[in-house]
């Protein structure tokens, strides 16, 4: 099996003829991932972020299997059903009441497209001639070629690809922390770029306080507060990607709520469907509907699985268990355990920061790890962790038990004392 893996399929961010070892999988159930030679793991990510549930979720299932026996998909062209209807009546309910229009798209990276497009025929409706977005340095949008654009310039992949890809404006990435206190000039150059290209630029993306795999950084609330009065002023879109932060994951249902701020697009992704499947949506306001619609407007984007409903069904379902737990509490839970139980790390000289928010830990190295020796350590102590670059994170399931949680902390800070 890892001949044939080896030699014909590709794996995310590696080389095509010399990729970095995998290791196969035959179950995953509640927060352990099962090898095909026995071994348990507990589980780390969440499978980057989405499975907020645990796997193999009794009533995560069960949604599936009664969907399934209804209809797996249809065609969302001229056809509607109620998996979609009572996901998106959900959707509206949890998000910022500004938000009531929804589009369902396939995956993360589409939702952050159907976004950017939402903008352009929104600037093009007002008889704007701005196809340019403002974004900040240290941002992750996703891999197709628009979201590449507004993903940071260095960590991101725009050497390779160049100028392939639109150019857009960059503001300086916040400096003060989450936790620190506001300093006034922190958004002098967001402010800057504003005043400078305000006439060029179709709206403002970025990601709510918690900056994921463009480097890991959480930034001042105020720095979003500032960003929306500084939209509203210059009568700019805000576009909120919660595609990482989004339901839950930092204390709040979305991230924006902590800066009591309301964005006019919202993307929503990973988490969505508790880890079963590629599934997103973009959220927006009426007015923004309205202004595309405006003249026998149509929006120009309608993907094959729009709206599937074996993923709205599981969604549905995810949301429902969401709903059901007291998030702040439990969240709390975690961010105790890992803020405890990652202390240890900060006194490495080989770490050069530990930072944690809501349910994210992460340890930043001096140096970028060697990630086929470090995931090797990690599985052989019974623990899914797998860093990149300079960090090692993690973001466990909600449900994850004090006790696994510690064995995860624990283990970070033994692999990181013996590098
Ligand atoms: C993962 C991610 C995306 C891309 O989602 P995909 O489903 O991988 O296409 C976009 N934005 C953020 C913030 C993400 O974390």
């Amino acid at each position: 099996m890892l001949k044939f893996d080896r030699q014909h399929i590709w794996h995310p961010y590696t080389s095509p003829t010399n990729p970095l070892p995998v290791y196969p999988v035959a179950s995953a159930d509640g927060v352990r991932l099962r090898l095909t030679d026995g071994r348990e793991l507990i589980d780390g990510m969440a499978s980057w972020w989405c499975a907020i549930h645990g796997y193999n979720h009794p009533r995560l299932n069960a949604a599936l299997q009664e969907q399934a026996a209804k209809m797996s998909h249809v065609m969302f062209g001229g056809l509607t059903h109620e998996p979609a209807v009572k996901l998106a009546h959900t959707l509206i309910d949890i998000t910022p009441t500004n938000l009531q229009k929804v589009f369902f798209c396939d995956s993360g990276s589409v939702a952050v497209e159907v976004a950017m497009k939402m903008a352009l025929q929104y600037r093009a409706a007002q008889g704007s001639e701005a196809r340019t977005f403002l974004t900040i340095h240290g941002g992750y949008h996703g891999d197709t070629l628009g979201a590449m654009s507004v993903c940071d310039p260095v960590t991101g992949m725009h050497q390779i690809f160049g100028n392939a890809l639109p150019s857009q404006f960059f503001a300086r990435r916040p400096t003060c922390r989450n936790d620190a206190e506001w300093r006034d000039n922190d958004i002098a150059d967001f402010r800057r770029q504003l005043e400078t290209h305000q006439h060029e630029i179709a709206a403002v993306i970025m990601e709510p306080i918690v900056q994921g795999a463009g480097g890991m950084h959480f930034y001042a609330p105020e720095f979003l507060r500032q960003v929306r009065k500084l939209c509203d002023e210059y009568g700019l879109l805000l576009i909120l990607d919660e595609i990482a932060t989004g339901f839950g994951r930092t204390g709040t249902m979305f991230a924006c709520e902590h800066a009591d701020i309301v964005p006019d697009i919202m993307c929503l992704g990973k988490a969505i469907t508790g880890g079963y499947m590629s599934f997103a949506a973009t959220l927006t306001t009426e007015a923004v509907s309205e202004l595309i619609g405006s003249n026998g407007g149509i929006f120009m984007h309608g993907p094959t699985f729009m709206a599937n409903p074996l993923a709205c069904a599981v969604a549905s379902a995810s949301l429902e268990l969401l709903l059901e737990m007291d998030i702040p509490n439990n969240i709390g839970r975690i961010a105790k355990g890992l803020k405890r139980g990652l202390a240890d790390c900060r006194e490495l000289p080989t770490v050069s920061d530990v930072r944690v928010f809501g349910a994210i830990g992460v340890v930043e190295m001096r140096e970028a790890v060697d990630l086929a020796v470090i995931q090797k350590m990690f599985v052989e102590r019974g623990v899914w962790i797998r860093p990149f670059g300079r960090l090692i994170y993690v973001m466990p399931p909600y449900i994850i038990c004090d006790n696994d949680l510690n064995v995860i902390t624990s283990q970070m800070v033994e692999v990181i004392s013996a590098l």
